[in-house]
């Protein structure tokens, strides 16, 4: 049996990894673009202007709220499979190394599945006002709101987490690459600044792959481009903004053009 106490530790150390992985990930891409390079990176702005600084406390705010429910959601899957009740494996010599490198990629497929797919249905209108617009908030977003997310949002996104523990036998180790994956590629999402190379959205295999530009539109324009790490289901679904292509181009354009005159342009802009 688990006590009172041992539950609330794992709570509370779950909500401070949480924390501090976010800080990390959000916080140094934060400093980096938006402060300490923020000239030299203005160019790459996909929106050309910065959101206000009380939009980006909201997002950390929410961001935060967020990361208590996911603690809440953790300490109750640790109890569970403390008692047996999920296919969480702790012996590596269970599987091959085989497997345990198939259960990462199927956990970020499923998981991009599953991201689609909620999020299709969270933009219904009849739902969307309860649990999708807190996120949509952010029409500018700046890494920081990569998990400003409603609770019923932040409960709906962390679903994923108990979905493959119980689904099949999976290593706590690849759950921690998959968190970690995870971050980054939503941090990125929500970055506001496109670093990909000019041609990424039309490449063989790159064009495969979302970028910043992607989920920026999808914040911008609200009923297009859904996915999470994978331009998949919406090229399947032919749910990618009609102008998704030109927009990535003309900010990597732009920034061709506004070498050497960048620092004028971007004193306009400059708080
Ligand atoms: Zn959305
Ligand atoms: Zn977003």
């Amino acid at each position: 049996m688990i006590s009172v106490q041992e539950l609330f530790f794992k709570y509370f150390r779950t909500v401070t990894i949480l924390s501090l992985r976010y800080l990390v990930f959000a916080g140094i891409l934060f400093l980096l673009f938006y402060i300490w390079k923020k000239r030299h990176f203005f160019r790459f702005k996909i929106q050309q202007k910065y959101p206000d600084n009380k939009h980006v406390l909201r997002e950390m705010g929410y961001s935060f709220l967020s990361i208590a429910v996911f603690g809440a959601v953790a300490t109750t899957m640790f109890t569970l499979r403390k008692h047996g009740y999920t296919q969480v494996y702790t012996n590596f010599s269970d599987h091959s190394v085989a497997y345990f490198i198939f259960s990462v990629i199927a956990f970020v497929l499923l998981h991009d599945m599953y991201f689609y797919w909620t999020h299709r249905i969270m933009h219904w209108k009849p739902i969307y006002p309860y649990v999708h617009k807190i996120h949509h908030l952010s029409t500018n977003p700046t890494p920081w709101a990569a998990f400003a997310f409603h609770p019923l949002e932040a409960l709906i996104e962390v679903g994923i987490v108990p979905i493959m523990m119980f689904l099949m036998p999976i290593h706590p180790y690849a759950i921690l690459i998959w968190v970690l994956y995870q971050t980054g590629m939503n941090v990125i999402g929500h970055l506001g600044f496109e670093m990909y190379p000019s041609g990424f959205t039309n490449g063989f295999i790159s064009k495969w792959n979302n970028t910043s530009t992607h989920h920026n539109m999808h914040h911008k324009h609200v009923t297009s481009n859904y996915g999470l790490y994978f331009n998949i289901w919406d090229r399947l679904l032919g749910t990618n903004h009609p102008e998704y292509t030109k927009q990535f181009e003309g900010t990597k354009t732009r920034s061709k053009e506004m070498e050497g005159e960048a620092g004028e342009v971007i004193g306009t802009f400059a708080k």
